[in-house]
């Protein structure tokens, strides 16, 4: 039978959402990247993970197309000592899934804000990811939305 998980509580002010999904605005139709830093704690009520500070690399528009969030591993060294600094830890990554009207269109409706596969490809640790879709309307508007997602667990694959 299937063993219960407890879900992990994450816990992220509004304004660091709303920062993020300014920048991913701005760059859009680019994909943009940053680091998640705050607390990620485990205790008898579950895993409880704080964000306290999200943390942008500066050269991320560099690595960053419409295609693709090319993160670097500096980006990682930075964030992390960035977090001790603060008494915080590195606890995860946030990036941008942007939509044009024409790409959604073509899809036949708004996309969800899911992890690609080669997202979950490339990020196996423990540590939770955000996906902040952006897409543009029917009058050009951009609309953007963030939801978190669990550490992932790389699967290996033998077909016998
Ligand atoms: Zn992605």
């Amino acid at each position: 039978m299937a063993k219960n998980v407890k879900p992990i509580l994450v816990e992220c002010p509004r304004r660091l959402i709303e920062g993020f999904k300014r920048e991913a605005k701005r760059v859009f139709p680019k994909e943009t990247y940053a680091l998640l830093i705050g607390f990620d704690e485990e205790s008898p009520a579950g895993r409880r993970v704080s964000i306290t500070e999200i943390h942008y690399p500066e050269d991320a528009e560099r690595f960053c197309t419409t295609q693709r969030a090319d993160w670097q591993d500096a980006w990682l060294v930075d964030a992390a000592e960035h977090a001790k600094e603060a008494g915080t830890e590195l606890i995860g990554d946030i990036h941008s899934h942007p939509w044009t009207r024409a790409e959604w269109e073509a899809i036949n409706g708004i996309p969800g804000r899911q992890m690609s596969e080669e997202d979950c490809d490339k990020f196996k640790w423990n540590r939770i990811a955000g996906i902040c879709r952006v897409y543009e309307t029917r009058t050009g508007k951009l609309r953007a939305s963030v939801r978190f997602w669990p550490p992932l667990t790389p699967v290996k694959m033998r077909i016998t």
